[in-house]
């Protein structure tokens, strides 16, 4: 399946640019939120704009609804149900639902099938 026709290193690019304004989002959040909440909207244009997946650490970070950052403790509620977390945000009260057994899982095949690749290479 072709997506998009981005080269890769203009993709690595703008993944390690969602990356650092995730991490500024983190650092101005307790004195600037308006600040960290404009980051993440950033990250999110960006990701949008080149197709590319949020990754994992920082999906759960922010509002899909109201673009807020989202910092546990702060913000927003935590709750685990079944096999899925539960973030609920503070501020316009949507909830976003993580399934994190399907995760471990996935992450488990990656390893495995990283494994693999790599043995086939070898031999
Ligand atoms: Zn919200």
């Amino acid at each position: 399946m072709k997506r998009g026709r981005r080269p890769k290193w203009m993709l690595k690019i703008a993944r390690e640019r969602i990356d650092i304004l995730f991490k500024l989002a983190e650092e101005f959040f307790e004195k600037h939120p308006e600040r960290a909440d404009r980051y993440v909207e950033m990250a999110r244009n960006i990701a949008t704009k080149y197709n590319i997946r949020m990754p994992g650490i920082w999906k759960r970070r922010f509002c899909k609804n109201c673009n807020k950052f989202l910092k546990p403790g702060s913000n927003c509620q935590i709750r685990l149900r079944d096999s899925c977390v539960a973030i609920k945000c503070l501020n316009c009260g949507n909830v976003i639902n993580i399934p994190y057994i399907k995760e471990r899982k996935d992450k488990r095949r990656k390893t495995i099938e990283s494994y693999i690749i790599k043995k086939r290479i070898d031999e």
